[in-house]
This record gives C-alpha cells, sequence and structure tokens, in this order.
C-alpha cells in the first residue's frame, strides 16, 4: 500500500469512526459508507470530493442506468504556469444493487478536457453499459476541464503530463479508495476501456499501471499519437498537392473519387477470402495484390467518373504509404488499402468533417500538435482550422519537436503519449493481467498498421506474448465504429473470460448496426454476422458456403491456407 493510499483510508477512518460514535483506541473495521458520507473521504491527499448523491434509476439520452451512488471530484487542484486553474477531475459511479465487484474505467476520447458521464461505454457493444452490468465506472477529463478541442492546456507542462498519464494514475488509485470506502472492500478486478485516445489510455495503462488492472480493452488506440499527428499534417499537405488554387481536401476529393478507390479495392479483394460478400477479410493478403495505379482508371476528362487524376492517385500513395521525412524515413505507420475508406466516418475524419469545411483530422490534429506535442508549444493560429498550420508545417523540424524536452517541459510528447516500453509488459504478464488491442482497418486516424507493428514486435520480444496480448482486426471498420463493417461486437465478456476464467480470446462473433447508413447503402441484412479472428487469422469463408449472411460458414484462418480451428487461433 502506498503512503498516499494509507492516509486516503485513515482519513476515511476516522470519519467512519466519528460517524459511528466510536471512541475506543480499536481501529474502527470500514464500514461501507452511506453516499452522502462521500463527500468528506480523503481531502488531506490533494483529493476533493466535490458532490456524492444518490441517483435513481434512469435513462440519459441513448443510455439507461440502474440506482447508484455518483461521486465527483478533483485531484491536485493547481495554478498552472499559465496562470490557469487546473485540476484532474473525475466522476465515479457506484451501484446499490447487483454490485459485480468490478472497477472499469472508461477511457476519454480527443485531448479530452470534459468529464464524460461515467456509464461504462462499451464502444461497440450492440447495447448496454458497464453500470448495467454491475461496474462501478470512472471517468477523468485528463486534467483540464477546458471543454472539447480547446488546447491551449498544453502550455502548462503538468497539464501535458495529466494528460499523456498522470490522470489515469491518480485517478484509478482513488478510484479503488474510494469503492473501499462505499463497499467495504477493494474491488475484486479492475478493467480499463478505451477507444482513440482512451485506447491510448489503454496502452499506457497497460505499461505504466499493470499493477492496478487485470484486464485492458484498447479500441483503435492512438498509440504513437505524437507520431500520428505528423500524419495528419502530411495527409494535408497530401490531399492538398490534388486541391486547385481555391479548393479544400473535400473538392479535390468528392466521395465518388474516393467511392472508386474502395469499389478498386473490393473487386481485387473480396473474393481473396473465399466469398465475395462485400468484405474483405484478408487485408494482408490485399496489400500484396491491389495497385493504386493498375487498378484503378486514371480519368482521362474532367467529366470522368469512377477514376483518379494522376494528381489524386499521388496523393492518396502518399497517404497510404505513410508519412515521411525529407530523407525518406517513415515518420509514421502506413494505412492499409481497405474498401472502408468509402464510408462516412473515414471521410469525416479525413476529408470532410460536415460541420467544418475540414477533415477532423486537422481540426483535431493541428492544434494537438501546435499546442501539446510541440516543444517548445508553437502556438499557431488556428482561426482557421488549422489549415495553414498543417499545410506549412515543417515535418523534419515537427519530428524533432515531438522528442524534444526544454527546461520547462522536461518530458518530451512520445515520453508522456505512448507507453515507456511498449513491447515489455512483464509486470502485466506476470500478474495474470490480459490486453485486448481491437483495430479497425480502415480506422483514417490512427493507422491499425501501427497496431499490427506493435503487436508483431511484441512477439518478436516474447513468443509467449500471445498468452497476454491479443490483436483482432476488424475489417472495414472506420474509427472505433462505423463503415461497411460488421462493428457491432461485446469484447467486454472476453476479456472478462480470459482474466477470471482463463478461457483465452477464440473467434468473436460480430454483427452490423442495422441503423448505421454505410450498412444501408448496400442493402447487407440486418442479421449479417462475422468472426473476429486472432491476429494473425482472419474470416475465411468455407468452400460450401452457401449462405453468405451466416458467419457460421466463415472461419478463423491463419494464413497458411488451412482454416484454423479455436485452439490454434487462441495460440
Ligand atoms: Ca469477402
Amino acid at each position: 500500500m502506498n503512503i498516499s493510499r494509507r492516509i486516503a483510508l485513515a482519513g476515511w477512518s476516522l470519519l467512519a469512526a466519528a460517524a459511528n460514535g466510536c471512541t475506543d483506541d480499536e481501529p474502527p473495521s470500514p464500514a461501507p459508507a452511506t453516499c452522502e458520507d462521500l463527500v468528506g473521504w480523503a481531502s488531506s491527499e490533494g483529493v476533493s470530493i466535490t458532490s456524492a448523491s444518490e441517483v435513481p434509476a434512469g435513462v440519459d439520452g441513448a443510455q439507461s442506468f440502474p440506482a447508484h451512488c455518483a461521486v465527483s471530484g478533483e485531484i491536485d487542484a493547481r495554478q498552472g504556469v499559465d496562470g490557469q486553474r487546473y485540476a484532474i477531475g473525475f466522476e465515479l459511479r457506484l451501484p446499490r444493487d447487483e454490485y459485480a465487484e468490478r472497477l472499469f474505467f472508461q477511457g476519454g476520447g480527443g485531448t479530452d478536457g470534459v468529464l464524460n458521464p461515467a456509464y461504462g461505454d462499451l464502444v461497440n457493444a450492440a447495447q448496454g453499459n458497464a453500470l448495467l452490468r454491475g461496474y462501478a465506472v470512472v471517468s477523468t477529463d485528463g486534467g483540464h476541464a477546458t471543454g472539447v478541442m480547446d488546447v491551449r492546456f498544453g502550455l502548462d507542462p503538468q497539464a501535458r503530463l495529466d494528460y499523456g498519464y498522470n490522470a489515469v494514475g491518480r485517478v484509478t488509485v482513488v478510484a479503488k479508495g474510494l469503492i473501499e470506502a462505499f463497499y467495504g472492500k477493494a474491488p475484486r478486478r479492475s478493467y480499463f476501456v478505451g477507444c482513440s485516445n482512451g485506447g491510448r489510455q489503454a496502452m499506457v495503462a497497460a505499461s505504466r499501471f499493470a499493477d492496478q488492472f487485470d484486464g485492458i480493452l484498447a479500441i483503435d488506440p492512438g498509440f504513437n499519437l505524437p507520431k500520428a499527428a505528423l500524419a495528419q499534417a502530411w495527409d494535408t499537405q497530401q490531399l492538398m498537392t490534388a486541391a486547385a488554387p481555391g479548393q479544400l481536401p473535400r473538392d479535390a476529393f468528392p466521395a465518388a473519387a474516393i467511392t472508386a478507390v474502395a469499389d478498386a479495392v473490393l473487386s481485387r479483394c473480396d473474393g481473396l477470402d473465399g466469398l465475395a460478400d462485400g468484405i474483405v477479410h484478408d487485408t494482408a493478403g490485399c496489400q500484396d495484390v491491389f495497385e493504386l495505379d493498375a487498378d484503378v482508371p486514371t480519368c482521362s476528362g474532367p467529366d470522368a467518373t469512377a477514376c483518379l487524376s494522376t494528381a489524386q492517385k499521388g496523393a492518396l500513395a502518399g497517404i497510404f504509404g505513410g508519412a515521411k521525412a525529407g530523407s525518406g524515413e517513415s515518420l509514421y505507420a502506413t494505412f492499409p488499402w481497405d474498401p472502408g475508406i468509402a464510408g462516412g466516418g473515414w471521410r469525416f475524419w479525413k476529408i470532410d468533417a460536415g460541420f467544418a469545411p475540414l477533415p477532423l483530422n486537422t481540426l483535431v490534429g493541428a492544434g494537438a500538435l501546435g499546442y501539446v506535442f510541440s516543444t517548445p508549444p508553437d502556438q499557431p493560429d488556428l482561426a482557421d482550422g488549422g489549415l495553414a498550420y498543417q499545410l506549412g508545417l515543417d515535418l523534419d523540424a515537427a519530428a524533432a519537436s515531438i522528442v524534444a524536452t526544454d527546461g520547462l517541459f522536461t518530458e518530451s510528447a512520445m515520453e508522456f503519449m505512448t507507453p515507456p516500453d511498449p513491447t515489455r509488459l512483464a509486470t502485466l504478464k506476470d500478474r495474470g493481467g490480459k490486453l485486448i488491442v481491437v483495430h479497425g482497418s480502415a480506422d483514417p486516424v490512427f493507422s491499425s498498421d501501427d497496431s499490427v507493428a506493435w503487436y508483431r514486435a511484441l512477439l518478436a520480444e516474447d513468443a509467449a506474448a500471445a498468452s497476454y496480448a491479443q490483436l483482432f482486426l476488424v475489417p472495414q471498420m472506420n474509427h472505433c465504429e462505423g463503415g461497411p463493417a460488421t462493428e457491432r461486437f461485446d469484447m467486454l465478456p472476453v476479456l472478462e473470460g480470459w482474466v477470471e476464467d482463463g478461457v483465452a480470446p477464440g473467434p468473436v462473433e460480430s454483427g452490423v448496426d442495422p441503423a448505421n447508413p454505410d450498412v444501408l447503402a448496400r442493402g447487407w441484412p440486418s442479421t449479417r454476422t462475422r468472426p473476429l479472428c486472432p491476429y494473425p487469422a482472419y474470416a475465411r469463408a468455407s468452400a460450401s458456403a452457401a449462405d453468405s449472411e451466416d458467419g457460421g460458414t466463415f472461419a478463423c484462418d491463419t494464413g497458411a491456407g488451412e482454416p484454423a480451428t479455436t485452439a490454434e487461433a487462441r495460440r
């Protein structure tokens, strides 16, 4: 038990003693607290509980929830070097009945800055949330309450560290203390689940805070996020090479142009998995056979359709080939060719956010790089949404800036944003912890190739790594969700089964969201299912597959030509 935790529990014990009228010298047992009593908990360790109240069962938008105790608080409130007030905000929801004795840390998103309701977002599950499943759920604002997409917190060094890793570390310990106070015992198991920046937090937790978590689920993780921010600037520079004067990426790349590429990928690769069903399951095999130049017609005139101009091809080849330094050295991962690029989510992030005439990768990525990841902070003018900053960025200088430190910013962005030693997860392994990484192969923000590279490096470092870490690719899924894909699946019970019952993940059934516009546009039935397979396996149709809408006709193939049994897929 660390010192701060001991102080925290001592502080609670004194409260409990006063409430119980105890006056003798016997240390009181930690009697379960009432919800309201938690307001007085542990103020001595920099923790301030600002509210604690009973919430009856109800509904909040799409989320329903059981009766619970909702606790809000702050940790380490302080004034930053920029004169702003900072604190690590958190929200903890404690179910009253059918408590599963488990903690669920709900990861954040983007540049954080908001306290999302801690219902326990399951990201890809068709319905429900962790709170309904009996978990105590906690969330954090990442150490700054500035609101969505306000990146000025990057001017304060500690706020950078809180966003990178410290908020997760601090909030986890406090949440466990509050749980112990409320229920009279610590959680039996602790899980971290997040997507995007929350997936990055999950990867960081697997490395920095493996002693705190039993199961970790990282979805479309912003692994190497500062490098991804360089790639976002690279993408903008590439897209604009195909733009006429006055045009933006959305003008240079109308939806039909991207659809032409997606259709060509599909035409070339759909059958590689044994069935032309509109899904390329053999993503790796597709990279070996698809050629942009040869497989997509080059437009012969301004009115040609289902084709790309030479300039458009050059830009897309640059993007999918990965960001490069002036020397030609890779600055970020490649992106796989995948028909999911025709999805609305791909366009939203990569080409046109819709609510503004720029991609979200510009609207979010420029500010994150210019204020949070560069040292010293570039502090660009973002009045134009970040377009000019990305277009004018010297990528060589920016690549140096994300690994730079100075007298004020003593940890570089790559140090505070990424797992310290991502291919050495000995703490997680030795305590029996498990990590599942899920990545959509048409994620336009963080490349699934980056997750594949990490996983292959992990296996190279530790041949037994699959016994505690597994990667699942979701063909054609966009960022966290969406795309023409079977992107509805429930990975939490898979992780629970692995952690608590020792059942290694096998094929995981996935289905479609019948309201997903990318599915509706393709006329897929709402009953379509496919197995998600542990990497490097992928779903392959059996030779006798007669019903393309039955996921049972697919099996996980290791890529060696032999359909894998479940046991083989687990290895
Ligand atoms: Ca197929």
